[in-house]
């Protein structure tokens, strides 16, 4: 094996707050082959470190940062950093990667993994250049917004310095407080609070080292035709580098007024069109190493501010779902939830939820101690960003997000809670017919996702991007969702895993075509498995890249069961008003259908769902199994508090 720490793998860095301390550990080749990187490392060290059951807001959490196999490289769209905990959201994992400059600077100071314990007596953040790793005081830090944060730091260490932390949401504990990498990319499902927890308010890295391939030559042209693929693409040259991800709102049928009702591209009402969030851009920016520059950069007129990301779902949860159609005020909420580090998705469908539930009557006037919650008031909802990301009056409520927050008004409020595993689903649509979707948020590992599994068994994105592809893709080994839904769906997973493993961004529309590399050209996983011979130097085969992502997917499974997830979670929820319809029926018996036919494919116990051991020795893990075979864990029902 010719893998070697200085080249192309860095070290993982442990850092104990409690004690002030940080240790260096060598990653070895056999991790790197058995867990490839990023999502993979971090499921892998959560599940190793934490026990069982614990509080997330506790010292005892644990908060990873990895970064990808091929972070700091020119293949493109592969320095996402991936950022996992045990999530004060959901109470079980909880993961998200950012884009931005840190995964790549990380790397170039020699570093592929930071695992954060325990709980500093002040705040504090951690100077990291090359070799050299400090753990300083953040008392002036504390109470900053993020822009504010990373400002502060270049002020103190250069401009080159690349930071992750969090605004005054994670310093609140607000549980779905986010990670956010140099301003404007976030990480999602609550890590930010637990960096709060800790009393971490930031890392600035500074990395000069370079990342060398085993072999160079053979890793940069493969490199070159992916860049080149992706340059003379016309969807994204059209698409994807003009209009980024809010592309989706004439073609994904964002929600309005909580989920009653999809708008299609001709219902979409003026301030929620593409061309109207236009009038506000004033430029592009992109991620390490990308070429498609999915990101618009906006400007505010009524505050001067300059804000990023104008995505999809920001719109959607934000705007159409509160039945706010005011654009400049949704990009200011927009802008807000990035200054203060919050969760746009959670943020947007707490509130929206909470307007419903006003409606009904569960959630009385007394209750909101004055603040509006009638549909479409924008300057209501910006009052309220600002009162949840510091706990301020009903803002406290709010900041406990989602289920947490329908849980505090009992049965009744949690029957219009949509989630799974205690994760808001967003917009989704009821795929009645092969029930693909809906079996996709369930069987996530974070809870509701749309980017665990379901978009790259769905082909809607890749057919518009590259039909050709799509073609050779079918007739390769891969699953046709219509006819497989399941076998479609656990590629899809596959995919995904690999993605966040190797740091690769899933795409600003979630297609394969972006999420896997060189899957254009090779079958399927062939691509990567050249890329990763090339990289390290250990010969990887496609069967090497499948086991590697089973055998994360598996731990992340067995980290949940830990959490007290039994099969009964694995359900769907329906509107109360659909619940009842025959229609409905037949989708929750489809349902359960493919969640056993899901199980026994993924090689777990069907009655429940825990993974087999023979399954988990198969991938070399029997260790997994020891921890949780014959056990029985308190069952899950959201986040354990220390302090009720
Ligand atoms: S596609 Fe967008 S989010 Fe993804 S790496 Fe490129 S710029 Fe970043």
């Amino acid at each position: 094996m010719s893998i070697s720490s200085e080249r192309n793998v860095g070290d993982i860095l442990i850092i104990d707050l409690t004690r002030e301390k940080v240790v260096k550990r060598e990653v070895s080749p056999e991790t790197v082959k058995r867990y490839l990187g990023g999502r993979g490392f971090n499921s892998k060290a959560l599940f190793d470190m934490i026990p069982g059951r614990i509080d997330p807001l506790s010292p005892e959490n644990v908060l990873a940062l990895g970064n990808g196999t091929f972070a700091g490289t020119a293949l493109p769209m592969t320095s996402r950093l991936h950022i996992s905990t045990l999530s004060p959201l959901s109470g079980i994992l909880g993961d998200g990667n950012a884009g931005g400059e840190f995964s790549a600077m990380l790397k170039f100071a020699g570093y592929e993994q930071i695992i954060v314990t325990g709980r500093a007596q002040k705040p504090k953040y951690v100077f990291i250049e090359d070799d050299e790793v400090e753990i300083r005081d953040a008392e002036d830090l504390w109470g900053l917004t993020t822009g504010e944060t990373v400002d502060w730091l270049r002020d103190e260490h250069g401009d080159e310095v690349s930071v992750a932390g969090i605004g005054p949401a994670g310093e609140n504990l607000v549980r779905f407080a986010t990670t956010m990498v140099d301003k404007y990319h976030s990480g999602a499902r609550g890590s930010g609070a637990v960096w709060g927890s800790k009393n971490l308010k930031a890392i600035a890295v500074i990395g000069t080292k370079g990342v060398e391939p085993a072999d160079p030559e053979r890793f940069y042209e493969m490199a070159k035709e992916d860049i080149d693929y992706f340059n003379r693409n016309e969807f994204v040259k059209r698409i994807y580098s003009v209009i980024g991800t809010h592309y989706g709102l004439i073609q994904w049928y964002p929600s309005w007024k909580y989920f009653q009702v999809p708008l299609s591209a001709e219902e979409l009402p003026i301030g929620l069109r593409p061309q109207d969030l236009a009038e506000y851009e004033v430029g592009r920016t992109q991620c390490f190493s990308c070429p498609l520059a999915c990101k618009d950069v906006y400007y505010l007129p009524s505050t001067g501010e300059y804000g990023t990301a104008s995505e999809f779902e920001s719109i959607y949860a934000l705007g159409s779902n509160n039945c706010v159609t005011d654009t400049e005020a949704i990009l200011r909420m927009e802008h807000m939830a990035d200054e203060y580090g919050m969760d746009v998705m959670t943020l947007g469908d707490t509130i929206a939820l909470a307007r419903l539930l006003h409606e009904k009557g569960i959630l009385s006037r007394e209750e909101l101690g004055g603040v509006s919650l009638e549909w479409g008031d924008a300057e209501g909802q910006i009052e309220l960003i600002e009162m949840t990301a510091y706990r301020r009056g009903f803002g406290n409520k709010l900041a406990e997000g989602y289920r947490n927050f329908a849980k505090l008004y009992g049965e009744e409020a949690l029957a219009y809670c949509y989630d799974v595993k205690g994760v808001n689903r967003g917009w989704y649509e009821v795929d009645f017919i092969n029930g693909i979707f809906t079996l996709s948020h369930a069987t996530s590992t974070r809870g509701a996702d749309h980017l665990r599994g379901r978009s790259w068994a769905y082909w809607e994105n890749d057919k518009l991007m590259d039909i050709e592809a799509v073609r050779r893709m079918l007739e390769a080994d891969l699953p046709d969702y219509r006819k497989d839904p399941v076998g479609a769906l656990i590629y899809g997973e596959r995919a995904c895993t690999l993605a966040d493993s190797l740091g690769r961004c899933k795409g600003s529309i979630n297609s394969w075509l972006q999420a896997v590399p060189l899957v254009w050209k090779y079958p399927v996983f062939k691509g990567t498995a050249m890329l990763l011979t090339a990289f390290t130097g250990m010969e990887f085969t496609e069967k090497d890249i499948i086991d590697a992502t089973d055998r994360i997917y598996l731990t992340e499974m067995a980290f949940n069961v830990k959490q007290g997830i039994k099969k009964k979670h694995y359900d769907v929820k329906f509107p109360p008003e659909f619940t009842a319809t025959e229609r409905a029926k037949a989708q929750v018996r489809r349902h359960w259908e493919l969640v056993d036919e899901y199980l026994r494919r993924r090689g777990c116990d069907v009655e429940t769902a825990y993974p087999a051991r023979e399954t988990l020795e198969e991938l070399g893990i029997g260790y997994v199994a020891d921890e949780i075979e014959g056990k029985e864990f308190p069952e899950w029902d959201g986040p354990v508090r220390e302090v009720a």
